[in-house]
């Protein structure tokens, strides 16, 4: 029996919180729209089958228009916990068009009841679940929800992201995923929950040829690994890099990438050279705390018992720079501990630190721990949307938390306020750009990117070298670095153009946290809802 065709509406919601990591500035000089592409959705895309139309609307970089509603007869929408206000905005939408529609992704897997008036919710890896629904669908027999249940998939089957389906420069770079899952235990993180602790990687000819369609589609320059933990599983790793390494040198090194590593990565000399060689420029580390006994409470003892400054300047020497998470708010901390984050931020050289509030994420250890102890509190997973003054960074103690409230938000306010004072910022832009061993690192970039870029160093001089306050740090820092380490150049720009989009969302950032802490006791609104969840009867 013939199936009937579909014509597909894959919807990324927006990110309605005000975030750190959309740098909406450092965007507008190159011309982008938003960071980076959906690629859950691009992978979802491909899963269907090729019969089906499919149109995806990211709006984070464009509108859904009402042709969009009338063209199609079955939306699809997913996103993350930051993204669950517009999801759901999103689905009523659909619904109101009278549309099927099919939720799925890391928020509705974690928090199956908010998206349950959804048509289906297709839970878990979508190359798990997707099939399943699939099937019964075409056969009018689909069920209300599909479980991932205790199996994961198979990554090394999963089809290449639909890249074709988006206007790749709409973004700063696109992303490709070469494993997921981590084998570390972080009592906070949800990824372990979601992906599991062994990590599944793709082949290297699978992920090679992801990337032979961003060269075919004209992409040169940043892509970003979106890798749960990349050096999660070492030795394969470094086989698939030895392959990176060829296939850059055989296209003449038209890319350089990004990721997320754990800190033991500084351990691995071999395994830095890897990197290095194959194109690796910036590594995203969550250090999260400079205290041991906090560190071993979260379990993330893969940051104890080492020097983290020494390790992350070892990461330097081999090309590579450093964008870390600190978080505040955990129940062992003590109250010297934003100046120990600040002074590891310092002798660490970390240019970007994302540093936000403890939030206890659906479905973790630490979600699980906190309802046994009775304090969790109720509605902890929803999120209000920005219209009601959400951000990233100061959501979060959706808990009662051991140290009072207001000592904790003073804390974050005082790291954030000090990180990106301007004079602390460049100081250390410079001094990373200083050691940033840049002595092997090649990229043919291409004509367009060349002009995006020229473009962009046009717009960042008028506005930061000319309009800014911070204008003589921003040419004193550029000066010596440019006298000092040439080759690093590239780097230090980059990361005074992020100056631009934390020169904006800082100042809003404190004024949230001042509202915050003069706010009448129990009054102040952190971006979740915030009432006891009664004790449970048993743990
Ligand atoms: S290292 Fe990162 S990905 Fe791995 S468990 Fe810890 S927070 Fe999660």
């Amino acid at each position: 029996m013939s199936t009937p065709s579909h014509r597909c509406l894959l919807l990324y919601p927006e990110f309605t919180l005000a975030s750190f990591w959309n740098f909406r500035a450092a965007c507008e000089l190159r011309g982008a729209k938003y960071p980076s592409i959906p690629l859950g959705l691009l992978t979802v895309a491909a899963l269907l089958p090729r019969d089906w139309e499919v149109r995806l609307v990211d709006c984070n970089v464009e509108k859904i228009t009402t042709a969009d509603w009338a063209w199609c007869d079955l939306v699809f929408v997913g996103g993350m916990l930051p993204q669950q206000p517009a999801a759901l905005e999103l689905l009523k939408q659909a619904q109101g068009y009278g549309k099927q529609v099919v939720v799925g992704g890391p928020d509705a897997t974690s928090s199956p009841h908010l998206y349950d008036h959804a048509d289906f919710l297709v839970l878990g890896e979508a190359e798990l679940t997707l099939p399943l629904w699939l099937d019964d669908y075409r056969a009018g027999a689909a069920s209300h929800v599909y479980l991932p249940g205790k199996n994961r998939a198979d990554v090394s089957c999963s089809p290449a992201p639909r890249f074709d389906l988006v206007r790749l420069t709409n973004y700063l770079y696109p992303a490709v995923q070469f494993g997921r899952g981590c084998p570390f235990l972080c009592e906070f993180c949800d990824i372990i929950e979601l992906f599991g602790r062994v990590p599944r990687l793709k082949s290297p000819p699978q992920l090679l040829r992801e990337l032979d369609a961003l060269f075919k589609l004209g992409h040169r320059g940043h892509v970003d690994f979106v890798d749960d933990n990349f050096v999660g599983n070492k030795r394969d790793v470094k086989l698939f890099l030895r392959e990176l390494i060829a296939w850059q040198d055989a296209h003449d090194r038209p890319f350089e990438f990004s990721t997320e590593a754990s800190i033991n990565l500084a351990d691995d000399e071999e395994l830095l050279r890897l990197m290095s060689d194959a194109g690796f420029s910036i590594v995203f580390v969550g250090i999260e705390s400079p205290d041991e006994e906090t560190l071993t409470h979260m379990r993330k003892k893969q940051n104890t018992r080492r020097e983290l400054a020494a390790s992350l300047h070892k990461i330097y020497d081999h090309g590579m720079y450093v964008n870390a998470g600190f978080i505040v708010g955990f129940d062992t901390e003590r109250s010297s501990v934003a100046r120990g984050i600040i002074d590891l931020i310092e002798a660490g050289d970390i240019s970007v630190n994302m540093v936000g509030l403890l939030f206890a994420l659906p479905g973790t250890q630490l979600s699980r721990r906190l309802a046994r102890e009775g304090r969790l509190h109720d509605g902890f997973d929803r999120v209000v949307p920005a219209s009601e003054s959400g951000d990233q960074c100061t959501s979060g103690i959706n808990f009662d938390s051991h140290r009072p409230r207001d000592e904790i938000l003073h804390d974050l306010r005082q790291v954030i306020a000090e990180a990106y004072d301007p004079q602390r910022y460049f100081g250390r832009v410079q001094r990373m750009s200083l050691r940033l061993n840049c002595r092997n690192k090649r990229l043919n970039q291409g004509l367009r990117d060349h002009v995006r870029d020229f473009r962009g160093l046009f717009r960042l001089i008028w506005r930061a070298g000319i309009r800014a306050d911070y204008r003589r740090l921003f040419w004193r820092t550029l000066t010596k670095v440019g006298r000092r380490n040439p080759a690093a150049l590239r780097y230090t720009v980059g990361l005074c153009a992020l100056y631009l989009h934390f020169a904006e969302f800082v100042p809003f950032v404190l004024r949230k946290l001042d509202a915050a802490i003069n706010a009448e006791p129990g009054a102040a609104s952190l971006s979740v809802t915030s009432t006891k969840i009664p004790v449970p009867a048993s743990g």
